[in-house]
């Protein structure tokens, strides 16, 4: 790829490392031409399902909203930016393993709620307070009785 500071295309990759649990390689790459360093990010592009909204409509999969939506329930928690990529790769190949091309849009917010079940219980009770209904607000009494402890 070209230099980023100034667009030569003569760079060399000086570390490789594997991060996110093997999901992703990370590279430094150093430009031959004006010696400038940075780092870039390589994952495999595989195809997501389509995503079926509550109201029936269907749309592409979108990593940036799931991400976002994980990261604002994530707000000001103690969990690293390594742990919320790993729980991503985990949700993405959960619903690869469907093997559907189309997957309902509760399907993926239940997936985020066992992510963040698992990452950070204050967030799980942030997302599931919003996204789930109220014949489930005995479990969260639970959840919260539980933090409270
Ligand atoms: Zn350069």
């Amino acid at each position: 790829m070209h230099c980023p500071f100034c667009g030569a295309n003569d760079t060399k990759v000086i570390d490789s490392r594997l991060v996110a649990d093997g999901h992703q390689v990370r590279r430094r790459r150093q430009c031959l031409a004006c010696n400038e360093r940075y780092t870039t990010f390589e994952t495999a592009e595989l195809v997501m399902p389509r995503v079926i909204k509550t109201n029936g409509n269907r749309e592409p999969f979108n990593e940036d909203k799931l991400r976002g939506g994980i990261q604002h329930a994530l707000e000001k928690r103690p969990v690293s930016a390594d742990d919320i990529e790993r729980a991503i790769n985990t949700i993405k190949s959960r619903l690869r393993a469907t093997g559907e091309r189309e997957v309902p849009s509760d399907m993926i917010g239940n997936l985020v709620m066992e992510a963040l079940k698992e990452l950070d219980k204050v967030a799980y009770i942030r997302f599931a307070s919003v996204y789930r209904s109220f014949e489930d607000i005995r479990e969260f009494g639970e959840e919260i009785a539980k933090l409270e402890k």
